[in-house]
């Protein structure tokens, strides 16, 4: 561990001890203020709009700046919005009815801030997946510390210093650093742990916060699939398949992972696939549209998985590049492998990069089959005119999202709880499921001087017995 990491772990210690007194002073967020802290939010992505999109290119070699603007800025301004616009109604305490032996009792549901939170962010998409756990911590009212990854250092600390702006430490702070850090931070006795990562070290994760008995959120990867059936046009599948792919380069955690095709198309429509990039990105190598590879040690693991699929028998097909300017800018050119043997790594480890298997499938049913063998997904794409046939595929598996004839976009509805199951993850957000998931429901029922179950306490008697028997039918 570096001399900055111990620091750093020092700090995280003394904020949290920090933000827990902040809590313990102000238990309950007036919504005026909880609006007000939105409004920061928001308005740092307004103003440094820029700055945030160029920190993050700067990161990754190149991330093109419209696919931050939308997937991490303006998706954090649109989250915010609709925080705001529901909020009164996701905080406003509930009443609920109470049984006959309980009359005149009242039972209502406080909807109450869990108190301060841990936030532990991947590179992917480095600023969105820090902040918009964020947005629903403080609208939940809650106070938070944020760990990005040490992947994209320059956002990291762009995020440190925009929102050490914005709010008090007590309030709001980041905390940079690797593994040790991470594991240090998921150590920490928080209200809640909202993390977003590899699979692999969500169990680590997991393991850390059950030592404290720490709720946690497990927002996870996997393998998702893209099912095409034989009636959908296979030109609308493969242009839909392939934006959703190559946004970000594949660095997407609900990328479609793999095609399923019906057999004897595979080739047919790894060719759409390669046609349809090739129209958005006429050279990917040189293309400031097309994202790089975050890391060197990223860019080695998927060249090795092509080599790997290549040498196993997969044909690989790739657009037109310049492919010296392509390894000089650290970017793979989309790459589609036609059959790759089942045991390559492309078919067992999600891939998280441009590179897209496509395999047959004879039956519908068989598809299914592959899919239910292995663990949930987090998304499952299937394309289909048939709507019977869509639904069985829907009914016949399980995933944490699901998109119909699209991809990806179903993380950008706001009402849609976003999160995965098994392996994939556990918990959700956006939305109201963001609210809920920083928020404690807190059962309180309240009584007058009088009611029927104080009949029901020694000395039992012959009033007893005829209540008792009333409840037992
Ligand atoms: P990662 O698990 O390597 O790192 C994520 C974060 O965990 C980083 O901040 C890292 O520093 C920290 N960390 C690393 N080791 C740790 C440890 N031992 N204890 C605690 N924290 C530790 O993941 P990544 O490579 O940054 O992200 C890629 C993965 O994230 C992919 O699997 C992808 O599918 C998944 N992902 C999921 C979602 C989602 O919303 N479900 C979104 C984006 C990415």
């Amino acid at each position: 561990m570096s001399e900055a990491e111990a620091k750093q772990i020092e700090r995280m210690k003394q904020v949290l001890e920090a933000q827990k007194a902040a809590f313990k002073a102000e238990r309950h967020r007036p919504i005026d203020k909880r609006k007000a802290d939105l409004d920061r939010v928001a308005n740092l992505c307004r103003d440094n709009a820029e700055a945030i999109a160029e920190a993050i290119s700067r990161d990754f070699g190149n991330r093109a700046r419209e696919e931050s603007i939308i997937a991490e800025i303006a998706f954090v301004i649109q989250d915010v919005a609709h925080t705001k616009k529901h909020l009164a109604k996701w905080m406003k305490t509930r009443r609920v009815g109470v049984p006959m032996t309980l009359m005149p009792g009242k039972a209502e549901i406080r909807r109450e801030p869990k108190g301060v939170v841990g936030i532990v962010a991947p590179w992917n998409y480095p600023f969105q997946l820090a902040i918009a756990p964020l947005v629903a911590a403080l609208g939940a009212g809650c106070r938070a510390l944020i760990k990005p990854s040490e992947y994209t250092p320059a956002t990291a600390e762009l995020m440190k210093s925009l929102l050490a702006e914005a709010f008090e430490e007590d309030h709001v702070a980041v905390i940079t650093g690797g593994p040790a850090v991470g594991e240090a931070f998921t150590g920490l006795k928080f209200d809640h742990l909202f993390y977003t990562g590899s699979t692999q070290v969500g169990r680590l994760v997991a393991k850390a916060a059950a030592e404290n008995l720490v709720p946690v959120t497990l927002e996870l990867g996997g393998k998702s699939p893209a099912i095409v059936t034989p009636d959908y046009p296979r030109d609308s599948a493969a242009k839909s398949i392939a934006w959703g792919k190559f946004f970000n380069a594949g660095q997407t955690c609900v990328a479609p992972d793999y095609v399923m095709t019906p057999k004897g198309s595979e080739t047919a429509m790894g060719e759409a696939i390669v046609s349809a990039v090739q129209h958005q990105f006429p050279d990917a190598s040189t293309d400031d549209a097309y994202t790089a590879i975050v890391s060197d040690r990223h860019y080695e693991r998927l060249n090795s998985m092509i080599e790997e699929a290549r040498k196993g028998g997969a044909t690989v097909l790739q657009p037109e590049h310049d492919s010296q300017a392509a390894q000089a800018a650290r970017k793979i050119p989309p790459t589609v492998l036609i059959n790759p043997p089942a045991d390559a790594k492309v078919m067992s480890e999600e891939i998280f990069g441009p590179v897209l298997p496509v395999i047959g499938y004879s039956e519908l049913d068989s598809a299914i089959d592959y899919v239910t063998d292995r663990d949930h997904p987090l998304a499952l794409y299937v394309y289909s005119k048939d709507k019977v046939q869509a639904q069985r595929v829907l009914d016949a598996t399980q995933s944490g999202g699901a998109g119909v004839n699209i991809n990806l976009l179903h993380l950008s509805v706001p009402d849609l709880p976003f999160g995965g199951i098994g392996a994939s993850g556990q918990g959700a957000y956006h939305g109201k499921d963001g609210f809920d998931t920083f928020t404690h429901d807190r059962s309180v029922f309240s009584t007058g001087k009088w009611h029927p179950s104080r009949l029901l306490a020694p000395p039992y008697g012959k009033l007893f017995e005829r209540i008792s028997k009333k409840q037992l039918g």
